[in-house]
């Protein structure tokens, strides 16, 4: 890549996120200057498509100028005032009532936050409070899963079951254990099938729970389908099972949608597409597109009921709900809503985007385990197929092709040597032929290198 004099200057005072530094002094930054729809553009001159809308998040596609109205409206109406001391604001009361509106039945009331990590810290710190309102104290471990990814603060990284992120400070901090991944094909016996896999992975939970004892425990978090750990999707009997043991257990159901909510999956929530029904969900990315930060807990009557017993819930943001964050997510919504976007990728593009992706991807020697729902998809860079083998040094092979696609003008990623897809909810039939041609060429060049 070209050093511009702004990937210099950048290089100069700005620390990037999830990156070695040292590594990026020398190779510079991209530096992207402008959006429209699903491409960005670079300060060389490069329009490139973004497969991934931004970080999972740019659901309406980028450069819809009536958010940026709106957010002036909101500033100049009401910059900022907070939700704590017995206050509110429209812009919030707004925001709330539609979430209740596009949430299912039995969701009528959310929990603001400023990002995906507090949504998920906050959820944390709410089970444990759930519990011990409702005389449950001991009720406080928390379940997660391997290569699950609940964002970077303490809790969430804590939560997640990134061993890379475990392995730095110490985490995860007491009170919560991990199960193993729902990954059908890389962990499933010979002659298993998907169903009796997905039955096996779920049971994984009861036996956790049997081990640590179902007094002590107060949550199962899992992402619908986990985006980051490399758009792992469960067979159809996972969450079932799952959702029945909780209940056998006492145990609260948590989602966390940071990714599928709004509309990934082709449902308003993952949930609902992978046929469970949570206690809370999380969410943050899509319920702004990303033009603002925000999160939101949803939570359902039956905490509510027990929270509202406990007295003080002593947290909160001072940017929980924050007046222009809320204006903009509620346009947002109506945009996804009036338009009928999440429609779409459940009727057209979803389908389209899948059969697409299967066909294009069937040709490669080192392509495996193509998968995808609505417009959320992943494949396997395998050595050999037969075997199921993976490369060796884990991630070096599936970086080696994000960085062709890069190169490319092409936004894919690589989560380990699994690619993932998800780009913004608006992208056009025509779009994802252009998209799926220039990923075809990219994985040739890069079978070509391999052999
Ligand atoms: N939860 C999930 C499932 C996520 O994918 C992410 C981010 O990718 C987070 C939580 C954290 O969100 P944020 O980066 O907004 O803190």
């Amino acid at each position: 890549m070209t050093q511009t004099a702004a990937s210099v200057q950048d290089m100069a005072h700005h620390l990037h996120p999830f990156s070695d530094n040292k590594q990026l002094k020398e190779s510079g930054v991209r530096v992207i200057e402008k959006a429209d729809g699903i491409y960005i553009y670079d300060n060389q001159g490069n329009k490139i498509i973004d497969g991934m809308a931004g970080l999972w998040c740019v659901n309406i596609g980028y450069g819809r100028k009536e958010l940026g109205d709106i957010a002036k409206n909101q500033m100049d109406e009401l910059a900022y005032y907070n939700t704590f001391f017995k206050t509110s604001h429209p812009a919030v009361i707004n925001l709330s009532a539609k979430l209740a509106e596009v949430a299912p039945a039995g969701f009528n009331h959310v929990f603001y936050t400023g990002s995906g990590s507090e949504s998920v810290d906050s959820m944390m710190r709410m089970v444990r409070h759930y519990w011990a309102s409702v005389g449950k104290p001991s009720k406080t471990i928390l379940i997660g899963r391997w290569n699950g990814y609940h964002g970077s603060t303490i809790g969430g990284a804590s939560m997640g079951g990134m061993k890379g992120m475990h392995a730095q400070g110490g985490l995860p901090i007491p009170g919560i254990e991990h199960i193993e991944q729902p990954w059908y094909y890389g962990l499933h016996n010979e002659g298993e099938t998907p169903e009796e896999f997905g039955l096996r992975a779920a049971n994984w939970l009861e036996e956790r729970i049997i081990e640590v004892g179902a007094d002590n425990v107060a949550a199962f978090v899992g992402e619908p389908i986990q985006g980051a750990g490399g758009v792992i999707i469960p067979p159809s009997t996972y969450w079932p099972r799952i959702q029945e043991i909780c209940q056998k257990y006492n145990i609260l159901l948590v989602a966390d949608e940071v990714i599928c909510g709004f509309g990934r999956t082709g449902s308003w929530f993952g949930h609902e597409t992978l046929g469970f029904k949570p206690d809370i969900f999380t969410t943050a990315k899509g319920l702004s597109s990303g033009y603002l930060p925000i999160g939101a807990v949803f939570v359902g009557d039956k905490v509510v009921e027990g929270i509202l017993q406990g007295g003080e819930f002593n947290h909160g943001f001072t940017y929980a709900g924050h007046p222009v964050s809320a204006a903009v997510a509620l346009k947002n919504v109506q945009i996804l809503q009036d338009e009928k976007i999440i429609q779409n990728v459940h009727d057209v593009t979803g389908p389209y985007m899948q059969q697409k992706w299967r066909e294009m991807l069937a040709q490669f020697k080192y392509v495996d385990d193509v998968r995808g729902v609505g417009l959320i998809q992943g494949f396997t860079l395998v050595k050999n197929k037969a075997t199921r083998e993976m490369f060796p040094n884990e991630g070096e092979t599936g970086t080696a092709l994000r960085d062709i696609f890069f190169r490319n003008n092409l936004i894919m990623r690589a989560c380990g040597d699994h690619i993932v897809a998800s780009p913004p909810l608006t992208i056009t039939k025509e779009e994802i032929d252009l998209m799926l041609a220039t990923a075809e060429k990219c994985i040739q060049e890069f079978e070509a290198n391999m052999d």
